[in-house]
């Protein structure tokens, strides 16, 4: 496929032992730094998770890199074209897991894992009325777009899944379940913890959502609203055909609206939808003590432009 654009973000991982993971960090870390490609990469003796961007030959280079390692061979790149890069820095972490899940029992996805199932698989199940859906992803992500029938994560981290599944989705265990989540990572170890808590016929979307969009045949079908993603875009969107709607609404409105912006007061931060009309209204702010507060960014940056463009007419006034 030709490349149209400059850029590319890459999203890949793979469950596979890496000895020494903190050296390897280290090294990758130096790696991608000559390289100049940015984005954010997690490495565990688990294996490696990373989403980054740069030019097209940068994230070439970095591919070819990679799959020399005989570990990552056959490792599978996500990837999208983009104007830009879709990341400020380089951070290569070493972590415990590359997901952070922290299963009381640790899952080993190249032992215990879903069935897995194309983009197409996938959509045809959807459609049976016998299927539970499983978002694995958290709340905030599902709220700005999802599969139609899939239940709502009450989760804000993984970490706070078995407690919801044990809770909420016990009596399932013997309905045919399908998970999915972004880029298809989460799913490899969610799936090998339904199937530990008894759940009979588990299947994961391989490739995640991301995939999912991309397949010409199934175009996105019966995704609903944007697909949240952990770069500079916030959100991509999924389904190609007429179906597109907007599920989120405006936190002071509730106009329908899937933007999210950060909240203005950088002491609280949160990521909230917010419509363009409400920004200046509500000084881009989640509360009305978040509107308040003395650090409030909208307010700086409202007054900097301010100054900048009475120091405009002044210089013209001359
Ligand atoms: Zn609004
Ligand atoms: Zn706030």
């Amino acid at each position: 496929m030709e490349s149209q654009k400059p850029y590319r973000i890459l999203l890949y991982y793979k469950y596979v032992h890496i000895e020494d993971y903190e050296a390897f960090a280290a090294e990758h870390l130096e790696f991608c730094k000559e390289l100049g490609v940015k984005g954010r990469i997690i490495v565990a003796e688990e294996g490696i998770n990373g989403t980054l961007s740069g030019t097209v030959e940068q994230t070439d280079a970095y591919m070819a890199e990679l799959r020399k390692d005989p570990r990552f061979s056959d490792i599978f790149f996500k990837i999208d074209e983009s104007e830009e890069h879709a990341f400020k820095k380089i951070f290569v972490r070493p972590k415990k897991e590359i997901v952070t899940w922290r299963f009381e029992e640790d899952v080993n996805p190249n032992e215990v894992t879903g069935k897995h199932l194309s983009p197409k698989e996938f959509y045809e199940q959807l459609q049976r009325d016998d299927v539970i859906v499983i978002d694995g992803r958290n709340d905030y992500e599902y709220e700005i777009g999802h599969f139609r029938n899939a239940i709502r994560p009450g989760v804000k981290s993984s970490r706070e899944f078995p407690e919801w599944i044990r809770e909420n989705l016990s009596q399932f265990k013997d309905k045919k379940v399908l998970t999915y989540c972004t880029g298809g990572i989460r799913c490899e170890k969610l799936s090998g913890f339904l199937i530990n808590e008894g759940f009979q016929d588990v299947a994961q979307l391989e490739g995640g959502i991301v995939t999912y969009g991309k397949d010409p045949e199934v175009q996105g079908k019966l995704f609903d609203g944007k697909c949240y993603v952990f770069d500079e875009r916030i959100s991509v969107p999924i389904n190609r055909t007429d179906e597109d709607v907007i599920v989120a609404k405006c936190h002071h409105c509730g106009k329908p609206e899937d933007r999210y912006v950060n909240c203005a007061n950088p002491l609280c931060n949160i990521q909230y939808v917010c419509c363009e009309e409400c920004e200046p209204k509500h000084k881009r702010s989640c509360s009305k003590e978040c509107e308040e507060h003395e650090l409030n960014r909208y307010v700086l940056e409202q007054e900097a432009l301010k100054a900048e463009q009475g120091q405009a007419l002044e210089n013209a006034a001359k």
